[in-house]
């Protein structure tokens, strides 16, 4: 067993494969995709072809590699130091989607998952998690999308908004009032193509833009009975459990901009002259590049500390979910806007990675929980308060 910090010998090189091709093949184009605002999905599919990236979790028998939630985090951290938005295409179909979907089945001893469920898992589609609505965000148990049960299935009425590969999925896990306590959700396994199923682009996003993000609608779309994930009204648990697993996810983002925007900002400083000197040699920027590796650290501790800790089942793995997230999505912000300084203008250009870098950070304190929401979650849990 490793040791919290340790990794063992599949994860060191999953994370040199992932790394190595992310140099070579994410990165080149990284820039051009977040300008014109484009999901490459051939690249993606490459995450499966070349890198055995999806299903990772899951048994071999659905077409996965059985590894640990720690080999999805570092796969996730090594894509996002080229290109953020296309690991967080990755995240959703992975973490938010498959892993939601197997886990769900396995975890709440409901019994088989339907044939059909695993035929999808197989098929590796491109496929995401539909919570937020458009008057529902942060107050997710104020969702108004209504599964109403019928003679052979249920029918779908209401919109999802700012869904994560929502225009271009081929499958959906959504999320749906089934009764008429606030509690009473129900998770639903939705093909893109059903009758009354309709998606479109939501406004344009500040980054992130190598992702496409959708609104889904539903107007009177018939699902079968066996779209049902696990029991009916008892979507919550499942809710919970993958909210803390997004959430490592979305720390990984923030660890994987970090470490790139340091090693940006090292390089920089030291070819970069001014009166006479590589501009390493002030104090100032000394104190940024200290501080900023500092923090990176930090973070990078954190996230696998609470990583192994999740995996172990210990009892504050969620509550350090949620403090990782936030301390994590924070520093991210903050390292890149350093790394923006610490290159002066260029950093300000697209001549280098740190500003978009930045402008990807910034979503990683409002998705999968918003700052304000983790603070609350956190105090609630540590002082037992019920505000
Ligand atoms: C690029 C992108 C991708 C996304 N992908 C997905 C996805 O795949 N699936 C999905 O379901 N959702 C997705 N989301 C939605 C995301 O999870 C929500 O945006 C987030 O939960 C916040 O909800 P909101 O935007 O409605 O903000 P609101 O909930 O309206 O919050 C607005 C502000 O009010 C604050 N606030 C709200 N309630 C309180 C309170 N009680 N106390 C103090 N402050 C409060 C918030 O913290 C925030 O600062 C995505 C969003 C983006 C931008």
């Amino acid at each position: 067993m490793s040791s919290r910090l340790e990794f063992d010998d599949i994860h060191c090189a999953l994370r040199e494969s992932v790394d190595g091709w992310a140099k070579a093949f994410l990165e080149p184009g990284a820039a051009e995709r977040d300008e014109n605002h484009r999901f490459d999905a051939e690249l993606y599919r490459q995450l499966d072809t070349e890198l055995g990236l999806m299903n990772i979790t899951l048994p071999e028998a659905y077409g996965g590699s059985g590894l640990d939630l720690a080999a999805t985090v570092i796969s996730i951290e090594s894509l996002s130091a080229c290109d953020p938005g296309m690991a967080m295409s990755y995240l959703s179909q992975e973490l938010l989607f498959s892993h939601q979907l197997y886990f769900t089945w396995l975890n709440e001893g409901i019994g088989r998952m339907p044939g059909r469920h695993g035929d999808i898992l197989r098929q590796k589609s491109l496929a995401g998690m539909a919570m937020t609505e458009p008057d529902a965000g942060t107050d997710v148990f104020g969702m108004k999308t209504r599964a109403s049960e019928d003679s052979d299935g249920f029918v779908l009425n209401g919109v999802k908004q700012w869904i994560t590969n929502g225009t271009n999925g081929r499958y959906f896990l959504v999320y749906a009032r089934t009764g008429d306590n606030r509690r009473d959700l129900s998770l639903f396994l939705v093909e893109a193509d059903r009758e009354g199923f309709v998606r479109s682009s939501c406004a344009e996003k500040m980054g992130m833009r190598s992702s496409e993000t959708g609104i889904l609608t539903f107007v009177n779309c018939h699902i079968p009975a066996d779209a049902l994930v696990g029991k009916l009204h008892e979507g919550v648990k499942p809710m919970i459990r993958n909210l803390a697993a997004e959430r490592l996810g979305l720390a990984a983002q923030s660890v994987g901009i970090a470490g790139r925007c340091v090693s940006v900002m090292r390089d920089y400083v030291q070819q970069r002259t001014a009166f006479g000197r590589p501009i390493a040699e002030f104090g100032q920027i000394q104190h940024m590049i200290a501080r900023c590796y500092a923090e990176y650290h930090a973070m990078r501790s954190m996230l696998y500390d609470t990583v192994w800790s999740m995996i172990e089942g210990a009892p504050d793995a969620s509550l350090n979910a949620d403090a990782t997230k936030l301390f994590c999505a924070h520093a991210a912000e903050e390292i890149s806007r350093c790394a923006i300084q610490a290159l002066g203008a260029n950093g300000y250009s697209n001549a280098y990675p740190v500003s978009r870098l930045h402008r990807d950070a910034v979503l990683l304190s409002i998705g999968g929980g918003t700052d304000e929401a983790l603070e609350k979650n956190i105090s609630r849990l540590l002082t037992k308060s019920r505000a």
